[in-house]
């Protein structure tokens, strides 16, 4: 019989958390640490010492699942994904052993490493940033945040590339008041091998797929052999995707940044136009982690406002509201400001019977315009904030190792132009 576990103290009965950064258990009231590794959690041999258990049979009705929690015997709700809740009343976080057996037991966990409070502040200076931020939205209380261990398929590939290229260069000499100007056309063909290790996917259909793609890359070296006591003061899913509904996707990504990487070894040319390229992917290997994610949630003017951030590096995605009243003012006071500097210098500079454009009010409208218009742009780019995404991150040495490459020439041009007329 699989079961539900809660860690508790074995000194004083208290709820014990994982010590975000660290390998400990802590309990909450006594202050009693206890390492990791010195907790047996054997999923099947059940309760260990400061390991409490309760049968994980869930009464399920046609809307949702319910488990009883074995800390104080309240009803919790069970979500479909969700392998371990918090109990909302004695805030105990429940780990459903069954729904980590099997298939969806997880290989690896990267435990959090940074605290729930050191997340709200995080996510409370983020929410002031941003020069178009609506006042009253950084004076908006955030509701819970939520950390939870997110489920996500490792890929690791070797890619094969190879591809034809039509390539050309231009060289232009001048001798003798004439310009000779040859064209040289090549075929190319790159045979290329691109490794990636551990890309991850998400697996969960409760976290959106760009936005954990922009809290990347993780760093691995944190890595633990799976077990549940990390989870402790957390929550965690089980995947929802399997590794092979995504795998179309996690190829398609890689194939094209395989090929870009490949063309990036043809050098030499000023144009290049790829006429054939195929891909093989080989040597696939797929493990299922847990990865760390704290969410919060803000609610603003009837919109909910997502947020992000990576539980071990601190990064965060997600979008803030934009005041339009803001946006007006980044266009209208440097429009204003440039608008009438350069009608003041156009004034002062030329004659009043100058024809000059810098005394025409348009000339003043056309300066003031492109001022306003790029601290508009500018101030929308600050208010972005994230980072782009970049797959090399995984690809073995940050690019291909060529295989093979051979450049024919099939054309050679030259042309004459006389410079003396
Ligand atoms: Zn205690
Ligand atoms: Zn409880």
């Amino acid at each position: 019989m699989t079961m539900v576990r809660i860690y508790t103290c074995p000194n004083c009965g208290a709820k014990r958390i994982y010590k975000a950064g660290t390998n400990e258990l802590v309990c909450e009231s006594c202050g009693t640490k206890a390492l990791i590794s010195t907790i047996t959690v054997d999923m099947e041999a059940g309760a260990a010492q400061g390991v409490k258990t309760g049968s994980d049979a869930i009464s399920a009705t046609k809307e949702c699942s319910t488990i009883k929690c074995p800390g104080c015997n309240a009803d919790v709700e069970l979500p479909d994904a969700a392998a371990a809740v918090k109990c909302g009343f004695c805030d105990n976080t429940i780990v459903i052993d069954s729904r980590f057996s099997g298939p969806y037991r997880p290989a690896r966990i990267l435990p959090f490493k940074i605290s729930e409070k050191e997340a709200k502040d995080h996510f409370r200076r983020w929410k002031n940033s941003g020069p178009l931020t609506p006042k009253s939205f950084r004076e908006a209380t955030a509701q819970k945040v939520n950390g939870c261990y997110v489920p996500f398929w490792l890929y690791d590939y070797e890619v094969r590339i190879s591809m034809t290229v039509n390539a050309a260069r231009t060289e232009k000499t001048t001798q003798n008041n004439a310009e000779r100007t040859t064209t040289e056309s090549y075929e190319v063909v790159r045979e290329a091998l691109a490794v990636y290790k551990d890309v991850p996917v998400v697996a969960s259909k409760n976290y959106p797929e760009m936005a954990m793609k922009i809290l990347e890359p993780y760093d691995y070296k944190d890595f633990q052999t799976f077990t549940s006591p990390y989870i402790a003061g957390y929550t965690a899913e089980r995947y929802s995707m399997t590794a092979d509904e995504l795998r179309e996707n996690v190829q398609a990504d890689l194939k094209r940044d395989a090929e870009e990487a490949t063309k990036a070894t043809i050098t030499g040319y000023d144009k290049l136009n790829v006429t054939e390229s195929n891909t093989t992917f080989q040597n696939e290997r797929v493990e299922n982690v847990l990865l760390p994610v704290y969410k919060l949630d803000y609610e603003y003017r009837g919109r909910k406002y997502p947020i992000f951030m990576n539980g071990q590096t601190g990064e965060i995605q997600g979008e803030l509201p934009k005041s339009k009243l803001k946006a007006l003012l980044w266009f209208l006071i440097p429009f204003a400001a440039v608008f009438l500097i350069t009608m003041i210098l156009g004034l002062v500079l030329t004659k009043p019977e100058s024809q000059s454009f810098f005394r025409q009010w348009y000339a003043w409208l056309i300066f003031g315009g492109i001022a306003g218009l790029l601290a508009m742009l500018i101030t929308f780019a600050k208010q972005g904030g994230s980072g782009p995404y970049d797959h090399r991150n995984y690809m073995e040495n940050r690019k291909v190792q060529v295989l093979s490459s051979k450049d024919t020439m099939t054309e050679r041009k030259v042309t004459q132009r006389d410079l003396k007329k």
